[in-house]
């Protein structure tokens, strides 16, 4: 059985977590400050915050940036839901752009014409999410200077891309958001099991989500109204406990140094699925836009199920048969009944990201995909859009 996704573990990660059960810190120890240092070295940001999970990243994210009842705040339809519920916990109301038809990415242009219609109704936009759908880089130039004329928050939903390069630039997510939040879960390119990080240049940003971190308590005597004694904490706001373990810390050490191994195979995989499938009619590859690192999280192929005559719900019952469990990236989040019940939105609202959402097959990508597995897949697609 092949999944679209899956973590690539060797034994020097079963080593590197049995070395920490050895030890005297299994919750928040040496292991979190090193990982959160290989983090901060890597993606080249004064601080990294690690976390429970990808999703309470961007929650603590949007509780930091001050989102509350009455903001708006733009994403993309195309992504996971925690994308947008992050907008729904911290109060605010979530409004979506389409996507560019080519990266699949939020259009800027889009995103400027939604700041105007919101402008003329007397409404401001707080923040806006990019999402880096699949490993494709958003138009973040376009986007931060979208957000600097009308002083507008930027957070870039990172968790597709890391290893990934914009302008020939790794260390991109920091300079162009204000906030980067990744995820480590298993099919993501590094994993610690479960996990996540919150990545910023602003010193404030970072101390509020690691107080909101765990359970909104702090120790810091600069801090405190008064002090009791050694044992003496404060909460002056309500948190969570949104920690991760030295178990997983170390398992995310281990796996960062491998990162740019994980996505040299994640390429090699791209490429002979462009070759196979690049010049046939009936599918669209992914584009990469000039100057991109594409860090292919995903392969998100596309067939013309319409000019295919060939049904997507049929072909992935064939595909399964073949042991290939495909999946889509994503179903658009405003069709889902929470946010249509809710917040108004409708079928058409969103149509670049409901056509793709049509066309779209996450096939088989990770680094220990194997090449005869992968010519499996490929022959397993050709064969299944025949009958
Ligand atoms: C995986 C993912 C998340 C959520 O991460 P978890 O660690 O599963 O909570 C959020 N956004 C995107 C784009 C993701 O791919």
């Amino acid at each position: 059985m092949y999944s679209y996704g899956r973590q690539s573990i060797d034994q020097s990660d079963i080593d590197a977590v049995v070395e920490v059960l050895k030890g005297d810190w299994l919750t928040q120890g040496p292991a979190l400050e090193t990982f959160e240092n290989d983090l901060k070295i890597y993606f080249g940001s004064n601080h990294a915050c690690a976390i429970a999970n990808g999703t309470a990243a961007l929650h603590l994210t949007g509780l930091a940036l001050g989102w509350k009842l009455g903001d708006i705040v733009i994403t993309t339809p195309t992504t996971f839901l925690s994308t947008a519920n992050c907008i729904v916990y911290a109060g605010a109301t979530p409004d979506f752009v389409d996507i560019d038809p080519l990266t699949y990415t939020i259009n800027p242009n889009l995103v400027e014409d939604k700041v105007k219609i919101y402008q003329s109704q007397g409404k401001k936009i707080k923040a806006v999410i990019g999402v880096d759908y699949a490993g494709h880089p958003c138009d973040w130039k376009a986007l931060r200077e979208i957000a600097n004329k009308y002083d507008i928050q930027l957070v870039n939903d990172n968790c597709h891309a890391l290893g990934a390069s914009y302008l020939d630039d790794k260390q991109y997510a920091v300079k162009y958001a204000d906030v980067v939040t990744q995820s480590y879960h298993p099919v993501k390119h590094i994993t610690t099991g479960e996990g996540g990080a919150i990545f910023t240049n602003d010193a404030k940003i970072d101390e509020e989500v690691r107080t909101l971190r765990s359970h909104g308590m702090t120790k810091n005597p600069e801090k405190l109204d008064k002090d009791d004694g050694p044992w003496y904490y404060e909460m002056c706001k309500i948190g969570f406990n949104y920690r991760i373990n030295d178990l997983q810390c170390a398992l995310g050490i281990s796996q960062l140094r491998k990162l740019d191994f994980f996505v040299s195979r994640r390429r090699e995989i791209a490429k002979q699925y462009d070759i196979a499938f690049g010049s046939d009619e009936g599918f669209i590859i992914p584009s990469v836009s000039k100057n991109i690192g594409h860090a292919f999280h995903l392969y998100p192929l596309q067939l013309k199920f319409d000019e295919l005559n060939t049904e997507k719900k049929h072909f992935f019952e064939v595909m399964k048969i073949r042991g290939i469990i495909l999946q889509v990236h994503y179903i658009p989040v405003h069709l889902q009944p929470y946010y249509q019940r809710n917040y108004d939105f409708r079928v058409g609202d969103f149509p670049y990201a409901e056509q793709f959402y049509k066309n779209e097959i996450s096939i088989p990508i990770y680094p220990d995909l194997l090449f005869e597995q992968q010519q499996q897949v490929i022959n397993s697609i050709n064969h299944s859009i025949n009958i």
